[in-house]
């Protein structure tokens, strides 16, 4: 453990921020790069990484450069800066020519405490030119996973960041992330040459967010509001959709509802966004409805619950999401149904993307496993720490499957079923098809194929409709079935399947959900 605080830090952080006392490894954080040293920090969001550049920035001689991916995150930084009366500024697209003439004049003058830069911009000559004439406090390197394609969200320009130290070796240099496990760390040392920095990894535990997949009934919509009801009743939330269209459908709806639901996309007016966003931070229980657009540099300590209508496409993306919940430390909910269109649909994206085949295979390796956390029957927490090299001894006590126990299954027989009728109607058709020919259903497309004379024809009726989907879907998530690209989504078998369909492979699964509420105790203070 370490001593007293540093003095000096210890009074910025009050004099300046206004805070008592350093939270967790803050301290260690601060005072290894007041003196110096270079320090990777993982730390999950709302734990207080910004402190962690700023304060060194203003107790180091010179001027502290922030490399940051996002405009937006910049302006916001900047401006909370400022208003503490720290002389900020920032250099990026969004300034005109004399604008940034005019931070790059208070930049060689020494007038500055900190300056943001986008990472593309910091290796131009221009920018290069003007640092050998700066004084350099420090570089802090924030989202620095945006260096790694093992990261939810590579960025080539972070891998020009690697040149900072050949040149200013003397700079020390902090690199910042909320979500990178075990590989994408490997590639944040070696691009950013950190093998020998500090590591500084307070875990990726939010304790006080309560997780709950539940699975989409057909009427998302609807869960969604029976949740809000239920347990966020007046209570600010963001709700995460995949398309712009279904982001304007869902606030309609929940203002219709009664709720003060407002969209956010990337395709709305500035002033329009600005203004969700302003009334969403000032005023209480108000939802916003966003795409992923939404969220990133927004620091709203009480957002009450983070709700998923769609899939998100990587575990990553999930925990960045939902760890926009409780920021506060108070009790907080990440909600979200999905249901096998999410799979399907999200499948056919990856494989239509223009990625190169390896980034392929990355993001489909991504998304198995944000399935496989959908899917598990343990706690979901463990899972999720898990995939981030964490560990939790312990089952959370805090989770849906730690407190209401799902339901299992033998679905061997089933499954055989299921894979059977993808092979008879030779691996051509979608779910709807595969479940109207288990279930005997007359229709003139069955007909034309003859499948009405099929060994599996009819051979199902002892599930509902939905039942048989939510087995399908449970078969594409672990991989039994795979969706077929090149074609037009039509069901295929994987090697996986073989076992099963020989008997060789018992299969327990989730019993698919009747009820449609979640049951849960107290609602968060
Ligand atoms: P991160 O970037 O890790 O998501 P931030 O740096 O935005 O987190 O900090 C999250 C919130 O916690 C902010 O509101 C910040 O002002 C607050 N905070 C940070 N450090 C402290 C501290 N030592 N004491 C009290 N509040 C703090
Ligand atoms: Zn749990």
């Amino acid at each position: 453990m370490h001593g007293d605080p540093h003095p000096a830090a210890l009074k910025v952080l009050q004099a300046v921020f206004g805070y008592d006392s350093f939270r967790g490894p803050q301290q260690a954080i601060i005072e290894h790069v007041i003196a110096g040293g270079d320090a990777l920090v993982l730390m999950p969001t709302g734990g207080g990484k910004s402190l962690c550049y700023q304060i060194p920035a203003l107790l180091r001689e010179g001027t502290a450069i922030v490399v940051s991916p996002l405009i937006a995150l910049m302006q916001d930084q900047v401006a909370a800066l400022e208003q503490n009366g720290v002389k900020a500024a920032y250099l990026n697209s969004s300034l005109d020519y004399h604008e940034a003439v005019d931070v790059e004049n208070r930049l060689r003058n020494g007038e500055l405490d900190l300056l943001y830069v986008a990472p593309e911009r910091l290796a131009t000559p221009r920018m290069q030119m003007l640092l050998e004439q700066t004084q350099i406090a420090l570089f802090a390197i924030d989202e620095a996973h945006c260096v790694s394609q093992w990261g939810h969200d590579f960025r080539p320009e972070y891998r020009l960041l690697s040149h900072l130290h050949q040149r200013f070796p003397q700079v020390p240099r902090i690199a910042l992330t909320a979500t990178a496990d075990v590989p994408t760390r490997g590639d944040i040392m070696e691009h950013l040459q950190l093998q020998e920095a500090a590591l500084y990894n307070s875990g990726f535990d939010r304790p006080n967010i309560r997780y709950h997949i539940a699975e989409n009934l057909g009427n998302a919509k609807e869960q969604l509001l029976r949740f809000i009801r239920e347990h966020h009743d007046g209570e600010a939330g963001i709700v995460y959709c995949l398309s712009r269209r279904k982001v304007e459908e869902t606030a309609a709806w929940l203002e219709r509802q009664g709720l003060t639901a407002l969209p956010y996309h990337a395709g709305l007016p500035a002033e329009q966004r600005q203004h969700h966003q302003t009334r969403f931070l000032r005023e209480d229980g108000v939802i916003v409805v966003a795409t992923i657009a939404f969220g990133m540099g927004i620091d709203k300590p009480d957002v009450r619950f983070v709700a998923h209508l769609n899939l998100p496409k990587s575990i990553e993306a999930y925990y960045q999401e939902t760890g926009r919940a409780g920021r506060d430390g108070l009790p907080a909910d990440a909600w979200m149904a999905y249901g096998l269109q999410d799979v399907i649909t999200l499948r056919q994206m990856q494989q239509d993307s223009s990625a190169a085949d390896h980034q392929k295979r990355i993001e489909q390796q991504k998304l198995d496993a944000m399935l496989g956390l959908c899917e598990i029957i343990s706690c979901r927490r463990q899972a999720l720490l898990h995939y981030f090299g964490d560990h939790l001894d312990a089952p959370c006590g805090n989770c849906d499957n730690c407190l209401t126990p799902p339901e299992t299954w033998d679905a061997t027989v089933a499954a055989q079923k299921a894979l059977s009728c993808v092979y008879r109607t030779e691996q051509r058709f979608g779910v709807t098809y595969l479940v109207d020919v288990l279930l005997g259903k007359h229709n003139e497309r069955i007909t034309r194929f003859g499948h009405d004379r099929l060994s599996t024809f009819g051979i199902g009726k002892e599930l509902a409709v939905n039942e048989w989907k939510a087995l399908f879907r449970q078969l594409i998530a672990s991989g039994y079935l795979s969706v077929d690209m090149e074609g037009h989504g039509g069901i295929q078998l994987t090697a996986n399947a073989r076992p099963v369909l020989r008997g060789e492979h018992p299969l327990t699964l989730r019993k698919p959900s009747k009820s449609k509420t979640t049951r849960r105790g107290n609602k968060g203070a």
